[in-house]
């Protein structure tokens, strides 16, 4: 179904909140934006992640400055930067948003999003180092030295929901997932549910990534009533294509916590989410990737240790 066709759809019911998805850029030369959700009540925007690039967030701006409605509140779905980098941007725009998060990120902003600082103050000197790279560094050093704009002024530490108008958006927080904690939002009047990075094209991430975890949130997910899921990057699905993702996790993951060669279970998500690998152009990207996470975190017992918090 095309966005205008859904947004018809949630405009034609009384109850459910229309929403505007603005899809984030994946380019190959630039890092990723991941997709917004803004959410529209009767008199205030939400706004599900902020994107990175600030041509990205500024769409998200533009939205609520026509719509002549203030956004007042932020949903991070996790901390990674493609997501929540555009939260000062907004922030400095409309001063009253409130940041909606799990906690994960105070521990991140102490390991994973500190770890490589040095190396990327050394790359902003190095003539070798393409301008549109720099520029994403440069994006990366002032998210990561603006916490207050990253930390959660709401922590988000189970299910909640946020008021808007007569309707309400549900949260819910995946412990060790995508990352330590993963937020997901689900508005059960027009059965979306919104996932954040629990769902990518054109595979999952297992970088801060804890199968089991993610497995569990997924179950969760697929047992709701809902038609439509928008995921963390790339376009919505409907629940038989989630439940085709789900599936395909399941065995990816189960493959890598066997004995079975690395090769089997990379052709198992190129088999299985083949839908998903489609959506990006080089398969081959997608077939390498499977790989690294299969031999440097799946079945790595330390890293798994650290990204499932035990
Ligand atoms: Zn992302």
């Amino acid at each position: 179904m095309s966005l205008i066709a859904m947004l018809a759809l949630a405009a034609a019911s009384a109850t459910p909140v229309p929403y505007t998805l603005i899809e984030g850029q994946v380019r190959g030369d630039v890092q990723p934006d991941g997709n917004s959700i803004v959410i529209e009540g009767p008199k205030e925007l939400l706004v599900i992640d902020t994107g990175r690039h600030p041509e990205h967030t500024d769409k998200i701006i533009a939205l609520a400055k026509a719509r002549n409605k203030p956004i007042t509140a932020i949903v991070n779905t996790h901390w990674h930067l493609d997501h929540a980098t555009g939260n000062a941007r907004i922030r400095a725009a409309y001063p009253g948003a409130r940041l909606y998060a799990s906690t994960a990120v105070e521990g991140a902003l102490h390991g994973f999003l500190i770890r490589d600082v040095d190396k990327a103050k050394a790359s902003l000197d190095d003539p070798a180092v393409p301008e549109l790279r720099k520029i994403d560094t440069r994006l990366y050093l002032k998210a990561i030295s603006d916490p207050a704009n990253l930390i959660p002024d709401q922590p988000v530490n189970g299910p909640m929901s946020i008021p808007l108008g007569e309707s309400e958006l549900q949260l819910h927080l995946a412990r060790h997932a995508a990352t330590e904690g993963d937020v997901w939002g689900h508005d059960p009047a027009s059965k979306t549910v919104f996932a954040g990075d629990l769902v990518v094209a054109p595979l999952p991430f297992f970088d801060t990534g804890c199968a089991e975890g993610w497995r569990q949130a997924l179950a969760e997910i697929d047992q709701l009533d809902f038609q439509t899921l928008v995921p963390g990057h790339g376009l919505p699905m409907d629940h038989a294509a989630f439940s085709s993702y789900r599936k395909a996790f399941d065995a990816f993951t189960a493959c890598a916590e066997s004995s079975q060669p690395t090769a089997t279970c990379v052709a198992t998500w190129m088999q299985q989410g083949a839908a998903f690998v489609a959506m990006h152009p080089d398969p081959k990207y997608t077939e390498a990737a499977l790989g690294y996470y299969v031999d440097r975190i799946l079945r790595v017992p330390a890293k798994r240790s650290e990204l499932c918090g035990k």
